[in-house]
C-alpha cells in the first residue's frame, strides 16, 4: 500500500477500508503527512473559510463520582482540591464572557450529584433567559434520557460527551468495572434523538490504545454522526494509576484530526487544550490540520488550577480577557480569523 494514494482516496471518498486506515495510522512519511494536512485544511476552509469559532468554557465543578484511571479529578484522587461554583458564580462567568464577545457557553464538570437535574435546569434556564442569543453547551457526563430532555427543554442546545474509546475491552481497561461502555454510547444516541447538537470524541494515545481501536472510533462516529468531535492527546496526571504511561503523540493526534476532517467534512472540530499542552504551538497546528473551534477558559482564576485533568494543563494562569486577546493574535498570525457568532453546526443554522 502507498500512503499518498491512501490519502488521495480518503480525500476523494471520505472513507477507507479498515486495512487502509490501519496502514495510514501506523505509518508515516513527510510527503503523505503534508498531503493529508493540505486536504484537511482545504476541506475545513470549504465549509468554514478561515474562521475559527470560540466557545467560552466554564469548569463549574471538579467533584466526580467516577474513577476513570486516566483522569486527574477522579474521585480517588485525594490530592485534588475540590470546588463547586454556585449559580451566581456561573452566571458571572457568563456575563464576563458575554462582554468579551462569547456567544457559546460550555458548562463542563465532573459527574457531581450535588448538581441535581432541578439545579442544572434552573442554571440553564437562567443563562438562556439572560442571554437568549447564546448557545448553551453542557458536558456533565452520563445522565438519564429524561434528565437530558429536561435540560434541553430548559434551553440547552448542545452536549459534549466523549465516548473515550469505541472498543469495549479498551473501555474496560481505562475505567473501573462499575462504569459501562454501553451506557455511555446509549447516552450519545439519546442526546441525538432529543435534538441536541452532539459532540463525542476520544483521547489519542490513551494507555493500551491500538490502531484498531482508533478505527473502531472512526466507525462508531460514522454511525452516530456527531456534530462535534473532540480529540486530544492523552496526557498523564501524576496522581492517577496511569501516571506512568506515556503521553499521546503530537503527530498522531494531528493525523487523526486530518482524517476526521476528511471523513466528517462539516463537523465542528476543536483544537483542544491538551493539544496546546503537549506543544506550545499545538492549537495552531490543530487548526492547520482541519480543526475549526477553540475553547478558551472562562472559569474564575482561583479555580483554574483545580480543574487539573492532566499535568501541565495550559491557560490556568491568565485572565479570561487576556486569553481571548492572545488567542486571537495567535490565530491571526497563522492567517485565521476569530468568529464570535454562535457557530451552530450547518444542519442547525436556521
Ligand atoms: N465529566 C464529563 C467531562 C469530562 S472531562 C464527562 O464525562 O464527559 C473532559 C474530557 O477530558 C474527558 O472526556 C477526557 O477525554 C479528557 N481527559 C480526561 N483525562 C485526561 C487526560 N489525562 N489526558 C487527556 N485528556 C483527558
Amino acid at each position: 500500500m502507498n500512503l499518498c494514494e491512501i490519502v488521495e482516496r480518503l480525500n476523494r471518498n471520505n472513507d477507507l477500508t479498515d486495512e487502509e486506515f490501519i496502514f495510514l495510522i501506523k505509518n508515516n512519511n513527510s510527503i503523505s503527512d503534508d498531503l493529508l494536512q493540505k486536504y484537511a485544511q482545504k476541506m475545513s476552509q470549504k465549509f468554514f473559510g478561515k474562521n475559527i469559532y470560540l466557545r467560552g468554557l466554564i469548569e463549574f465543578t471538579n467533584y466526580c463520582k467516577n474513577d476513570c484511571y486516566y483522569c486527574g479529578i477522579r474521585r480517588s484522587n485525594k490530592n485534588a482540591e475540590r470546588y463547586r461554583l454556585n449559580s451566581e458564580e456561573i452566571l458571572s462567568c457568563c456575563e464576563m464572557g458575554y462582554n468579551l464577545g462569547f456567544r457559546t457557553f460550555v458548562l463542563q464538570g465532573g459527574e457531581d450529584g450535588y448538581f441535581t437535574d432541578d439545579m442544572i435546569c434552573s442554571i440553564v434556564y437562567e443563562i438562556h433567559s439572560k442571554y437568549p442569543d447564546c448557545a448553551i453547551t453542557l458536558s456533565l457526563g452520563e445522565r438519564s434520557k429524561e434528565s437530558y430532555k429536561r435540560f434541553f427543554e430548559n434551553g440547552a442546545d448542545r452536549y459534549l460527551l466523549r465516548q473515550e474509546t469505541s472498543s469495549k475491552s479498551h473501555y474496560e481497561f481505562l475505567h473501573p468495572k462499575e462504569m459501562s461502555f454501553q451506557n455511555r454510547q446509549r447516552c450519545l444516541y439519546d442526546l441525538r434523538e432529543i435534538g441536541y447538537q452532539v459532540g463525542c470524541g476520544f483521547m489519542v494515545g490513551s494507555p493500551n490504545q491500538k490502531a484498531e481501536d482508533l478505527v473502531k472510533d472512526l466507525r462508531f462516529m460514522q454511525e452516530l454522526k456527531p456534530h462535534m468531535i473532540g480529540i486530544g492527546p492523552y496526557v498523564p496526571h501524576k496522581d492517577t494509576p496511569f501516571a506512568h504511561y506515556e503521553r499521546g503523540n503530537l503527530e498522531l493526534t494531528l493525523k487523526m484530526l486530518g482524517i476526521i476532517r476528511l471523513m466528517f467534512k462539516d463537523a465542528l472540530l476543536p483544537s483542544t487544550t491538551s493539544l496546546g499542552t503537549i506543544h506550545p504551538k499545538g492549537r495552531e497546528m490543530g487548526i492547520l490540520h482541519g480543526a475549526n473551534v477553540v475553547m478558551p477558559n472562562l472559569s474564575p482564576l482561583n479555580v483554574r488550577k483545580k480543574y487539573m485533568l492532566y499535568d501541565g494543563k495550559i491557560c490556568t494562569g491568565d485572565e479570561s480577557a487576556q486569553c481571548r486577546i492572545f488567542l486571537e493574535k495567535r490565530l491571526n498570525r497563522i492567517g485565521y480569523k476569530v468568529l464570535m457568532s454562535r457557530g451552530d453546526h450547518p444542519d442547525f443554522t436556521k
